[in-house]
């Protein structure tokens, strides 16, 4: 049975975090390259990816320290350029698209359920143009609930006027996404596109990439 719905996570699900690092260094070197030693991307890059704190100021404190600096900076200048421009350097995953147009195209209804800030998280969905496929944008600055707390899933579908036993969601982090998601009732999918491993016992299905889920609609 095709579901009624299918709610994603955002971060290394649909939204390619690995790249998007890549993007901003980009980002950080046109806007501070002036300030650094010449020193090469790649350098600005793996040093991204080495102190990467999900934009915390302890990550702005250690590019402080592992960057050739002409001059001191300070640490919340690289704290606030992350919080202004990390969303706008959001990159898919390359078979986001083809996923969801085949969805839609068969009138599944879809919707986003994403822990984080509000304006960072919307910055990154709207650079990855997901609006257009999404019925509902549940991020949990913006309501009372964090997943995976099973309140921040019937959000979502109340929203989409769907019942949990004919939803799918789907999510990379085994206890955030998987178990909350199936605690709430729904039926959950493993992806794996992030950093995390399935333990064993993990509930739910398993993805290698989120085309696989395509497989699931008629079987
Ligand atoms: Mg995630």
């Amino acid at each position: 049975m095709p579901p009624a719905a299918v709610l994603f996570d955002l971060d290394d699900t649909l939204a390619d975090r690995a790249a998007a690092l890549r993007r901003y260094a980009r980002f950080f070197a046109e806007d501070f390259g002036a300030q650094l030693l010449p020193s090469l991307t790649e350098t600005l890059h793996s040093t991204l990816i080495r102190v990467d704190d999900f934009g915390s100021l302890a990550q702005a404190e250690a590019l402080c320290a592992a960057l050739p600096w002409r001059a001191p900076v300070e640490p919340q200048v690289l704290f606030d350029h992350w919080a202004g421009r990390f969303g706008e350097a959001a990159v898919a995953f390359e078979d986001v698209e083809p996923v969801l147009r085949e969805l839609q195209r068969r009138h599944i209804r879809m919707g986003l359920v994403t822990n984080g800030g509000a304006a960072m998280q919307r910055a990154k969905i709207a650079a990855l143009g997901l609006e257009r496929y999404m019925s509902t944008i549940v991020i949990s600055a913006e309501v009372d609930w964090r997943k995976p707390d099973t309140a921040i899933f019937r959000r979502a579908l109340a929203d989409l006027g769907c019942v949990a036993s004919e939803s799918w969601f789907v999510g990379d982090h085994p206890d955030l996404d998987v178990r909350g998601a199936h605690a709430a009732g729904l039926v959950a999918f493993w992806v794996r596109t992030g950093v995390f491993e399935a333990p064993d016992d993990l509930p739910g299905r398993r993805l290698d990439r989120l085309s696989d889920l395509l497989r699931h609609l008629d079987g």
